[in-house]
């Protein structure tokens, strides 16, 4: 069997699509612009690049993108009051703090002090409970896209068994609720898991979300099965023709081999990536319906 590739850049164009139509809407019959607020405290370069591609494509669906950065060195006291003052804002529906903090600040505490109202990660721990519970909650954004491309590859979830590898706050444990919300049968495997390769095998849908190169082989995976790999690794891929190292991105699959059984396949990049900021704006426009008490956007919740 040769896997069909679930292309995830395309399939983040159709949902920033989506959410630019609806914010169209919201503002010509509402008068309502939404807007998301992303907070950057520190100079990580990997961040800063996050931070620019969300403002960036923040604005290109027509909503306000506000940015606040901050220096490394900015107190828990001064943090807390930009995100206070963010929570009183109307014109704001999303805020967005970029994770990871530096060392010296409590990230649960600046997590927890967001309004969940516009808590558009989904980190808060009261829309952790929510979506535990099976209520209506802003879901975090990783999840959220890696059940939007199952439901768009199989329709029904409902029955199907799924083993997740991984059990981090960010992505294993609410992917593992989504899927159980939608009644599939869910494991859930990490570091300590007995035989791993046994229990994946076992699955229709393996979501990998490790963070370890190719760690998942195709004699893994059940013939047929869907593969969502979040894993996004770096690894050496040699040197180039005047001898500058090079790397490549992969997941936590490996592609090639799990290609050939599964049935379908998340490719890195350009599977699970786009998808992430893409349900960063449909939490916004979410939160933002919400908060307006109109009518929520069909197909970009949970
Ligand atoms: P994380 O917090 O480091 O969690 C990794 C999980 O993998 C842990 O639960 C760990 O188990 C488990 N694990 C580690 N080694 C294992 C092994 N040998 N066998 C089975 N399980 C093992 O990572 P994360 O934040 O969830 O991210 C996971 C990956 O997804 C990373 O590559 C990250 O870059 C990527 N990611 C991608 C996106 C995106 O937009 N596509 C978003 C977020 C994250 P224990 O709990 O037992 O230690």
């Amino acid at each position: 069997m040769t896997a069909t590739v679930i292309d995830g850049k395309a399939f983040a164009a159709k949902v920033r699509g989506q959410v630019g139509e609806h914010v169209a809407r919201l503002k010509e019959v509402n008068g309502i612009t939404p807007g998301l607020a992303v907070v950057l405290v520190g100079e990580d370069p990997a961040s800063q690049v996050y931070v620019r591609s969300k403002g960036k494509m923040t604005v290109e669906v027509g909503m306000n993108s506000y940015e606040h950065k901050l220096d490394v060195d900015t107190t828990e006291e001064a943090l807390l009051k930009v995100i206070a003052d963010l929570n009183a804002d109307p014109a704001v529906h999303g805020i967005l703090v970029q994770l990871p903090l530096p060392d010296h600040l409590d990230s649960d505490l600046v997590i927890n002090s967001i309004d969940p109202a516009k808590d558009v990660d989904g980190f808060h721990i009261s829309n952790v409970g929510l979506l535990g519970t099976g209520q209506k909650s802003m879901v975090p954004c990783t999840p959220l896209g890696c059940l939007m491309m199952l439901r768009e590859h199989h329709g029904s979830l409902s029955g199907l068994n799924a083993v997740v590898i991984g059990r981090s706050n960010i992505v294993g444990k609410p992917m593992a609720q989504l899927l159980l919300n939608d009644s599939c049968t869910v494991t859930i495997a990490h570091s300590r898991t007995k035989d791993l390769a046994g229990t994946v095998k076992q699955a229709d849908i393996v979501v990998a979300a490790v963070g370890r190169p190719e760690m998942v082989p195709g004699d893994w995976i059940k013939e047929g099965a869907t593969v969502i790999d979040v894993g996004i690794n770096r690894i050496d891929a040699g040197l180039t023709d005047d001898g500058t190292p090079k790397t490549r991105l992969v997941g936590d699959a490996d592609y090639e081999s799990c290609a050939a059984v599964a049935g379908a396949i998340t490719p890195v990049p350009g599977g699970v990536g786009p998808m992430t900021i893409a349900c960063l704006l449909a939490n916004t426009v979410t939160a933002c319906c919400r908060a307006n008490g109109l009518a929520e956007p069909e197909g970009l919740t949970a």
